[in-house]
């Protein structure tokens, strides 16, 4: 082996965030995961598009970087963000991340629904996630589980998600 390896790095570079989002479901709302318009009988209640996959997402880059949470950065109370695609978000928190000199190495996710089934859309996600925050396909997973009918999830009251990412201050 070599003296001292090429891709040396301070593991003090590397951070860890964690993100986590619900939102109710509510009559006449379309249902938006992950940037996929998903057909469903309901959609999710919010001041935004309520992509709750998204909005996990984007508070586990902002926990990365203690950079506080979503709610703070967008609050709900500015009709600025009323409406808004939650993705476009997304790729302003990533924006952020970079601003402070980390890039993102890694996301992964999961959703708990008990319905609709939404394992033929998470390929979209992936790629919707991924192109908002400027990174590779690969280094972005969406999962999805039921909660075997516990819980809110499980009454079909609401969907949770939860995120976390790795960070890299290593350019
Ligand atoms: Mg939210």
């Amino acid at each position: 082996m070599g003296p001292s390896p090429s891709h040396a790095f301070d593991p003090a570079s590397l951070r860890i965030g964690q993100g986590f989002d619900v939102h109710a479901f509510a009559e006449g709302r379309k249902l938006i995961l992950g940037g996929v318009d998903v057909p469903h009988t309901r959609g999710l209640l919010g001041h935004s598009d309520a992509d709750v996959l998204a909005h996990a997402v984007a508070d586990a880059l902002l926990g990365g970087i203690r950079g506080g949470d979503i709610g703070k950065l967008f609050p709900d109370t500015d009709p600025a963000y009323e409406g808004a695609d939650s993705l476009k978000l997304l790729a302003a928190v990533a924006d952020k991340v970079r601003a402070e000199g980390y890039d993102i190495l890694d996301v992964d996710s999961v959703i708990a629904a008990q319905a609709p089934k939404l394992s033929p859309y998470r390929d979209a996600m992936r790629e919707n996630l991924a192109r908002a925050m400027g990174v590779p396909v690969e280094n972005v997973g969406v999962k999805a589980t039921t909660t075997e009918r516990l819980g809110f999830e499980g009454r079909e009251e609401g969907i949770s998600a939860s995120a976390v990412c790795l960070l890299c201050r290593c350019s």
